[in-house]
């Protein structure tokens, strides 16, 4: 019985042999800046929730034929960051926390895959809805001992002679600050846009390109694309900026050869996990896998010859799902409609408008409308009531406080108002910061047959590098 099971898996070993043999002419590498398993399981119970279902609703990527787990222990800790992980996830190598595209030493450079590919002939993207000069993105093109050398990385970004970065700004940039570092790029070939429509007029002379938001976008909002859940019509999208690379980096039959190589972070997952905003994040993996979809339409015409993979440099949050009595009520979140950042902009505007003073009648109102609360659709209790009172009297009393997450301040009465929808829909939060949870990897295409057992975060390269016929080989 054994032997016969065997001797079947052996021959269908033999019978699939052709196909791992495929070649990645272009490669996807999608990485959910803290997607853990439970981000994804969120989105695809939320939606299954308002399909009036009790399962899930599937996103498109994680319906793809090859799934599994990855670590994403760092050489300094269990716990990684983005700075670690990213460079594992783009050189094959693991090192210290902190440390872009730098071995744990601090003073050898790691090559990324992106270098390796470029070299083979491939174009390069790289893309992220957050800073192109953050820590995803910078580990596949950058070498700083710290993650914090924003100036520098955007130098060594200048200097890559890569195709296309696509983005909301570089990070830590003003329209004073950066001014420099827009002009140095310039100065290197690179043609900054600011808008999809700018870009499909400069694209065709451009040899290589840079679109970022508007400056006003970046100006209110810092070097992040709005968050999912905040977008107003007009507002750039990770899949405009998705399919705006891919459109770049196939022009004129230049990938036709050698193909390409595209790395795409969804960072503000990250970013909203961090402040533990569970509707913000629903919002986000979706727009995540709308960004995905962009690269699968591609993977559609090109199916023998495409890899996509898709997944995270570590979990953030240590997110749960029910935190307790075997329920889990994520309905309630469909009356989040803005994110605790924007609901603190919303509480700001409102004073604004009224010489400098808010009434607690004004915030229950902007409460009302942007989390269902002291309506029908959201029932309170007396001690959520008065706690919401408290953040609002220490938001807006004579001694006021801020509460400050990784990437943002806020007011106490957006944070509460946030905790405690939270806690209705019975989602918990074990921090704000990451944590070792393994992550899901996602795979289609060419070379998706090597993403069948439990892997970690440095062999992810090696396996994108070897199914792209550059090898990692030191
Ligand atoms: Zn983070």
């Amino acid at each position: 019985m054994y032997r016969t099971i065997f001797a079947l898996a052996a021959s269908a070993m033999i019978a699939a042999t052709p196909a791992s043999a495929r070649t990645a002419k272009y490669i996807f590498y999608f990485i959910g800046d803290g997607m853990g398993p439970n981000h994804v399981a969120l989105a695809e119970y939320y939606h299954g929730t308002m399909a009036d279902s009790l399962g899930t609703q599937p996103l498109g990527f994680s319906q793809w034929p090859v799934a599994t787990l990855a670590s994403t222990y760092s050489e300094s800790s269990r716990v990684t960051d983005s700075a670690a992980s990213g460079t594992a996830l783009a050189t094959g190598t693991k090192t210290v926390n902190g440390s872009i595209g730098m071995a744990a030493d601090l003073t050898t450079p790691l090559k990324s895959i992106a270098y390796r590919a470029q070299e083979t002939g491939k174009r390069i993207g790289i893309a992220s809805s957050v800073g192109i000069t953050h820590a995803t993105p910078a580990a596949f093109y950058g070498h700083t001992a710290s993650r914090n050398s924003y100036g520098e990385l955007a130098k060594q970004l200048a200097a890559t002679g890569f195709d296309y970065f696509g983005g909301p700004d570089f990070y830590y940039s003003n329209p004073s600050d950066t001014a420099g570092i827009y002009k140095y790029a310039t100065e290197r070939g690179y043609t900054i846009t600011r808008s999809i429509d700018d870009f499909e007029r400069l694209a065709p002379s451009a040899k290589q390109m840079i679109l970022l938001q508007p400056l006003e976008t970046t100006a209110i909002l810092g070097a992040t694309l709005p968050y999912a859940i905040d977008r107003k019509p007009g507002d750039m999208t990770l899949r405009d900026i998705t399919e705006a690379g891919i459109d770049f980096l196939t022009r004129d039959g230049k990938a036709d050869e050698n193909g390409f190589f595209f790395m795409v972070e969804g960072g503000n997952i990250d970013w909203e996990a961090h402040g533990n905003d569970a509707a913000s994040i629903i919002h986000e993996v979706s727009d995540f896998d709308d960004a995905i979809s962009a690269a699968y339409n591609f993977y559609l015409t090109h199916p023998d010859e495409t890899l996509i993979v898709v997944t995270a440099d570590h979990e953030t949050g240590s997110l749960n799902l029910s935190t307790g009595g075997y329920k889990l009520n994520l309905g309630v979140l469909a009356n989040q409609r803005v994110s605790e950042s924007e609901m603190s902009r919303v509480l700001n505007n409102l004073r604004r408008a009224n010489n400098g003073i808010i009434t607690w009648e004004m915030a229950q109102k902007a409460l009302a409308d942007n989390f269902g609360f002291f309506t029908d659709a959201v029932k309170l209790s007396e001690a959520q009531t008065e706690r919401l009172k408290t953040a609002f009297t220490k938001s807006f009393g004579d001694n006021p406080e801020v509460v400050v997450s990784e990437y943002r301040t806020d007011y106490p009465l957006s944070a509460e108002a946030k905790k405690i929808i939270n806690e209705i829909a019975l989602v918990g939060w074990g921090s704000g910061d990451h944590s070792a949870t393994y992550v899901p990897v996602f795979a289609i295409g060419a070379g998706s047959e090597n993403f069948t057992s439990r892997t970690d975060n440095a062999e992810i390269a090696r396996k994108i590098a070897a199914a792209g016929g550059f090898p990692i080989n030191d």
